[in-house]
């Protein structure tokens, strides 16, 4: 039996246009507070991890990884927000999971609010698409402090890839090259679809459209992700969705 977690590992407090291309600039130029969140995947083969979350270092400086933007550009800059009990260590631990309980770690990709706290782990292997790797290394938007890692272990895969059984890795690239998703076949929800940044909300998918690196791939992967969930929106679980968050079961309940 599989049971799927969601757990908050903090927040981005952002303008609405970074998720929603459509918008009017007037709405656009909006903030909102959305969540960044982990899942924790417990199989009978072992613990799987889906993205690290944001680092600690965020809960005394909102701008710890990119500085804090000029009074100009503060408006239009992303903000961290996180409290202590945020930090993915701390939240495992209050499901009575310890790093080292952890066999795999999948990164969606390796920005820094979904490979934060690699280092945690130094005893697990982390599965990334081997395009993704090889795009993100010594990129200053993919801060290797958090994850390039000379004791990290990871595993380099292509395209579809079985991580354990009913859990599996599928390319959902637009956000950046290599990005994937991670899909789960649970026994009494069916197969959901962790999106990662393929969808940052439910309108992405809803839409079919989202702000991305290529727009073009980004719409052939929402595409791919409805039907990975045969067009069920509730199992579809996106990245950075204020609204949807509201609506599911956070750990401890679970998925299963
Ligand atoms: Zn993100």
């Amino acid at each position: 039996m599989i049971e799927l977690l969601l757990f908050r590992t903090g927040a981005v407090d952002i303008t609405r246009g970074a998720f929603a291309p459509w918008l009017d600039a007037s709405v656009a130029i909006e903030r909102v507070v959305a969540p960044v969140w982990s899942a924790l995947i417990r199989t009978p083969e072992g613990n799987i991890v889906f993205d690290t979350g944001l680092h600690p270092v965020h809960v005394s400086n909102p701008y710890a990884t990119f500085g804090k933007p000029p009074p100009d550009r503060e408006g239009l800059a992303m903000r961290i927000v996180m409290k202590e009990e945020d930090a993915i260590v701390a939240r495992l631990a209050s499901l009575g999971v310890k790093p080292d309980d952890v066999a795999i770690v999948v990164n969606s990709h390796l920005h820094f609010d979904h490979a934060g706290n690699n280092g945690a782990f130094p005893h697990a292997t982390f599965v990334v698409q081997a395009e993704h790797l090889a795009f993100a290394r010594g990129k200053p938007n993919f801060p290797g402090v958090y994850w390039d890692i000379a004791e990290l272990r990871y595993l380099p895969v292509t395209g579809r890839t079985r991580v354990a059984t009913g859990v599996e890795v599928v390319p959902t690239p637009g956000h950046a090259p290599g990005h994937q998703s991670l899909v789960v076949d649970l026994a009494e929800s069916g197969r959901v679809v962790l999106t990662g940044d393929a969808a940052f909300t439910r309108e992405n998918v809803v839409r079919r459209q989202t702000t991305a690196m290529d727009e073009d791939e980004a719409r052939e992967s929402l595409v791919l992700i409805r039907t990975l969930a045969n067009g069920d929106l509730t199992r579809v679980f996106t990245s950075h969705d204020a609204d949807s968050w509201a609506t599911w079961r956070h750990a401890p309940a679970s998925y299963r």
